[in-house]
């Protein structure tokens, strides 16, 4: 069977050079004897596999000196909890702006830890179609800090900037487009994802965070809920998800081969507009978000009547491309189109739908 074009939202399609690289090495390591899923976390061999993981990924994002980076578990839903359970630091109020799915359960974890929760700006007026703009947001007196979901994965809502804050932290939820293009982590507090898009294998979340933030959450956290804890043992307080690190370490050296960010971000443009510009020119599918603040990961689109769903999905799954269903929240088709989503996957699935149309014209 010859690989699949995969759309899924997460667990997601990885390079196929690095599915190829861990095949190679699965029974033997680098001479080691012994497969990365059999090492101790605490011998040699895996402990040089994370640091140059966490090294290539500081290359890759050029993370700034000083700021942690950790390797965590228990999803981006753990850290929905950990942000405010870690940075309050004695304030009373965190501010989150609202874009849809994502955004709501971050707010909902919030509200059950946070003294008061400000939602600073939201886009439900226009059922989450659109990033609220800068100008509209309403911080509160001295938040804590202020969430934004970077890329809302079920919406296919995009932050395209990155907002203001001063000299309030800035936290982002970038768990459906981190290393999708450069970025600039100085502006952040701290910045969270889990793996399972543009990273590696679900089980490994990444958490970036500028040392004044860490150790200041109520006085006595639980140690498995503290940052401090995963600072301090340098994310092995307990056994890491050490085979998705390696893969992570695989996908991050591959990334730094292919032009960095710059380079994964030229590619993403490219890929979104072969899908876009067929949306705009078709009156058969649709597309609701507003065109500047479409997601270059995640393409959600209807067909002009649902009753054509299971047959169009049934074709493209003829075709050799999976998981196009849209989330169950908001129906439709979504196609996921990740950093390893090669381009001619975008063509073959645009292609197809260009045959849909016409079979129903
Ligand atoms: N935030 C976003 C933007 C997501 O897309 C997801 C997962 N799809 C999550 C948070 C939750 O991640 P996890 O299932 O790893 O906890």
């Amino acid at each position: 069977m010859p690989r699949v074009f995969n759309f899924s939202a997460g667990p997601a399609t990885l390079p196929e050079e690095v599915l190829a690289q861990a095949a190679e090495e699965m029974l033997d390591w680098h001479g080691s004897g012994q497969s990365v899923m059999e090492m101790s976390h605490r011998g040699k061999e895996f402990i040089s596999i994370a640091a140059e993981a966490e090294a290539d990924l500081r290359t890759l994002l050029d993370i700034p000196d000083g700021y942690h980076v950790l390797f965590l578990q228990g999803g981006a839903t753990l850290q929905f909890e950990l942000i405010p359970m870690n940075l309050m630091r004695g304030k009373r109020s965190v501010d989150y702006v609202h874009t849809g799915e994502w955004a709501k359960k971050a707010i909902a974890a919030a509200r059950g830890l946070a003294p008061s929760v400000n939602l600073a700006a939201s886009a439900e007026d226009r059922g989450f179609t659109y990033v609220p703009p800068q100008s509209t947001w309403r911080l509160s007196d001295d938040p804590a800090y202020v969430h934004y979901t970077a890329n809302e994965t079920i919406g296919g809502v995009e932050y395209h900037w990155i907002p203001e804050a001063g000299d309030v932290p800035l936290v982002s939820d970038m768990s459906s487009n981190i290393l999708s293009k450069p970025l600039d982590v100085s502006k952040f507090g701290l910045i969270y994802a889990g793996a399972q898009k543009n990273i590696g294998p679900a089980g490994l979340t990444i958490v970036i965070i500028r040392p004044d933030l860490v150790g200041l959450g109520v006085p006595t956290p639980p140690l498995m809920m503290d940052y401090a804890t995963h600072v301090k043992s340098e994310s092995m307080h307990n056994t890491p998800p050490t085979y998705a690190i390696y893969i992570a370490g695989l996908v991050f050296k591959r990334l730094l081969a292919t032009g960095g960010l710059a380079g994964a971000e030229e590619r993403n443009i490219a890929k979104a507009a072969v899908l876009y510009d067929f949306l705009d020119a078709s009156d058969f599918y649709a597309n609701p978000v507003d065109v500047a603040d479409r997601s270059r990961m995640n393409v959600p689109f209807t067909l002009p009547d649902p009753a054509l769903d299971a047959e169009f999905l049934a074709g493209a799954k003829e075709r050799g491309m999976v998981q196009l269903k849209g989330h169950r929240s908001v129906g439709g088709m979504r196609a996921s189109i990740y950093n390893a989503m090669p381009i001619e996957g975008v063509r073959a699935l645009v292609s197809y739908m260009a045959e849909f149309a016409a079979s129903k014209g």
